[in-house]
């Protein structure tokens, strides 16, 4: 799974099937300074975590994969909504009423989402989500969009469960 970053990322095809994605500081600063945020050090944490996080991340995730810091928990979740509202780290996934984000991606994440019923990931799906539902009447234009979840055993899981 490879996001598609909102700005031109380094990569390298070293001869054959080595794909390299470096998000580094400078990456970061760019993304603040084009959210117009300043750069703060749990800012330039939190847009680490995501840009390393392979599948979008809750407030708690962000928390676990971040491990030891001096930040509190309140400061990391008030620098996600920050980076939210600025457009870098947009809610993804609101799978069991927990919101999880992603740094954006060209493709906004309109695919589709799993949710595991066992360890809870939420992952990103290759596929594009194709749902035809007729809406008539007066809701017809009342819809605006539609969340589709897709649910069950994410392949680590099922293979955990067969060793
Ligand atoms: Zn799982
Ligand atoms: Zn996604």
């Amino acid at each position: 799974m490879q996001f598609g970053f909102p700005f031109e990322s380094r990569s390298s095809n070293l001869g054959s099937e080595v794909f390299v994605m470096a998000f580094d500081k400078e990456d970061a600063r760019e993304l603040l300074r084009r959210g117009g945020l300043r750069t703060t050090a749990p800012r330039l944490a939190v847009l680490r975590v995501l840009a390393d996080a392979p599948h979008p991340v809750s407030h708690k995730e962000v928390l676990e994969l971040m491990g030891e810091t001096d930040w509190d928990p309140a400061t990391i979740f008030r620098n996600l909504v920050k980076l939210r509202e600025a457009g870098i780290a947009p809610v993804v996934s609101r799978a069991e009423g927990i919101d999880r984000y992603a740094l954006a991606s060209s493709d906004e994440h309109r695919h589709a989402h799993f949710v595991c019923d066992d360890c809870g990931k939420v992952s990103c799906l290759p596929d594009k989500v194709t749902a035809s539902i007729k809406v008539s009447g007066r809701w017809a234009k009342a819809v605006r969009d539609a969340v589709v979840q897709l649910r069950g055993e994410c392949p680590d899981c099922r293979q955990a469960g067969r060793a």
